[in-house]
């Protein structure tokens, strides 16, 4: 059996700030092969970035194939002298576990790996198969990670069926909330362009930044919806704003700013690019803009998938989570182009911050809850 405690303890202990792995994949697979899980490791490159290792693990291999997603990787310890203790020592104070990823997302790997292995202990020749699907880039730049790795077992034949991604979805206690779909990301840069000069001569010159000014108010009053049943009003922000280096008597010659819009599935891309460019062009201004993609949004609707961990958490802990669009993005964004995707995990309360912890008590919590929804996924 895999006492998740340990696990979570022995992965804390792999400092795998990423992109290094720190063999913190080599601890997970010896745990899930000790269990019977076969397991593939996948080293992705790419010109420009770092190499990334990922792991695909599977118990079984009839159908349907419920797949546990998550990283090992970690977000960098941040301020140390904030830290009480080592972030990678992996210490149990007062019944709790502190360390760097204790919450984002180490304890809900051990979970899932302890989950598998009793329930598969419990359940011999149950009627499908367990995966784990674990990426060491998700808190980088997710380009060497779960969206080649989805890619890689496609080719080789593998489906999943249904996927639960182990994010800490909880803001305050494990049972709080789930997370059912996703806003999607979008980033923009608008440059104006102008002619520099002598800020005593501007009828020579051509200052861009008033000229921005009015297309950030129109990127600022732009409305792209209300809302919908499962999200809240898409959301535009302005992120950075900045001219041409110059000094107190020049106009400089382009100003430009950034902006973020966070969008509902009201939207693709498209349509948020669409409607941004319609806003600025009504300031018939020449401006330049550049867009990129982080995700686009999607959801999950309730239903099976997110009814088994509904019904998990009112059989172990008594209490029913929330089903939540809100937050940033995960990886459930490249899953959800395979199979339906839900997120539930941690506590969020610490993540990415100073003396990251979880309570030794919810890693317990957590473990029982993914084997009860194992137990009703293969219970039909
Ligand atoms: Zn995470």
């Amino acid at each position: 059996m895999i006492d998740p405690v340990t696990l979570t303890q022995a992965l804390i202990r792999r400092p795998s700030v990423t992109p290094a792995d720190a063999g913190a994949l080599d601890v997970l697979q010896a745990a899930l092969e000790a269990v019977g899980f076969a397991c593939r490791r996948y080293v992705f490159s790419e010109e420009g970035t770092p190499d990334i290792d990922n792991l695909y693990a599977r118990l079984g291999t009839a159908q349907p194939n419920f797949c546990f997603a998550g990283h090992t990787d970690v977000v960098p310890v941040g301020d140390l002298a904030g830290w009480t203790v080592d972030p990678f020592g992996a210490e149990i104070i007062d019944g709790n576990l502190f360390g760097r990823g204790a919450a984002d997302m180490k304890a809900a790997i051990a979970c899932f790996a302890a989950a598998a292995g009793n329930f598969a202990a419990g359940h011999p020749g149950f009627p499908g198969s367990i995966s784990l699907l674990i990426t060491g880039d998700e808190e980088g730049p997710s380009i060497n990670g779960t969206r080649k790795l989805l890619e890689a077992i496609r080719a080789e034949g593998e489906q999943i069926a249904h996927c639960l991604v182990g994010e800490p979805t909880n803001p305050v206690r494990l049972g709080d909330m789930a997370k059912i779909g996703r806003r999607g990301s979008l980033n923009g840069l608008v440059t104006v362009t102008g002619v520099q000069g002598h800020v005593a001569y501007p009828h020579l010159a051509d200052n861009p930044a008033p000229k921005l000014a009015r297309l950030m108010n129109r990127l600022v009053e732009l409305e792209l919806d209300r809302g919908n049943d499962h999200f809240q009003a898409s959301n535009l922000e302005i992120t950075a704003m900045e001219t041409s280096p110059g000094a107190e008597n020049v106009i400089p010659a382009w100003a430009r700013c950034r902006f973020n819009v966070r969008f509902n599935s009201d939207h693709t891309s498209e349509d948020v690019e669409r409607l941004v460019r319609h806003a600025l062009d009504r300031e018939l201004i020449p401006y330049d803009l550049t867009i990129k993609i982080s995700g686009e949004s999607f959801l999950t609707p309730p239903g099976k998938l997110s009814g088994l961990i509904v019904d998990a958490c009112r059989a172990v802990l008594g209490v029913e989570p929330e089903l939540s669009t809100t937050g940033g993005t995960s990886d459930a964004r490249f899953i959800k182009d395979y199979c339906p995707v839900i997120e539930f995990g941690m506590a969020s309360g610490t993540m990415h911050k100073v003396d990251e912890r979880v309570a030794v008590a919810d890693i317990h919590g957590l473990t029982r809850i993914y084997e009860e929804v194992l137990r009703r996924y293969f219970a039909g």
